[in-house]
């Protein structure tokens, strides 16, 4: 492709726009989104990213019933008829789902938040996916637990509790992970290990509280 004489930087079109894609990404700057881009537009292997890239878009669903990314009506978790359908183990992101899928130690079930409460960013019970996991554990429920799963930060703190309350009285035990996971250190990039341990020693959010006495 040829270069307008006057233009301040020497990439053709193409790579520009490649550019302004790769740094559209999170955690992507415009050097990382260059090199990127150079990489992608010389390689063979560039129309199979293509491919994957709009297959992923077009086939990408949200599952009926925990809000994980799913091909299907639900995903595979949820249509794995080897999962324990009794625990159900609450996380933010499909993310943390992941990382904890990782430790291979758990059997149950999700559910999806699709975030976390955060009044400064006007996420309310509204924004999340609260009103679907009351749903799931309404009347005839086979769940027994609840695990709360979220990530040890302020805001996720915040959002356990709220959930803890909301769930009272429904009959299902509420847990949460314990507290081998470093306040303010995300799920997603807590080791197997700690993971596994967190989830092996989780507590019940009622005797925590009975425990700080209020
Ligand atoms: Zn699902």
């Amino acid at each position: 492709m040829k270069q307008g004489p006057r233009k301040p930087v020497g990439y053709p079109a193409g790579v520009e726009r490649l550019i302004e894609e790769f740094a559209r990404l999170p955690g992507i700057g415009r050097r990382s989104a260059e090199r990127l881009a150079f990489h992608v537009a010389r390689s063979e292997h560039a129309p199979d990213l293509a491919r994957a890239i709009s297959d992923a878009r077009a086939n990408l669903r949200i599952c009926v019933e925990c809000h994980n990314l799913a091909e299907a009506e639900r995903c595979t978790i949820c249509a794995d008829p080897g999962r324990d359908r009794s625990i159900v183990l609450v996380v933010e992101q499909p993310r943390d789902l992941a990382a904890i899928e990782q430790t291979g130690m758990f059997r149950g079930v999700y559910h999806i938040l699709l975030g976390r409460l955060s009044p400064l960013e006007g996420l309310g019970p509204g924004e999340l996916t609260i009103d679907a996991l009351e749903g799931r554990l309404a009347n005839g429920t086979t769940v027994r637990e609840v695990i709360l799963g979220l990530n040890p930060t302020l805001e996720g703190d915040g959002t356990a509790l709220y959930l803890a309350e909301r769930l009272r009285g429904l009959g299902v035990r509420v847990t949460r992970l314990a507290r081998g996971l470093p306040t303010g250190a995300p799920l997603e990039f807590a080791s197997k290990a700690v993971l596994a341990d967190a989830l092996h020693a989780r507590r019940s959010m009622e005797e925590d509280r009975e425990k700080e006495g209020r």
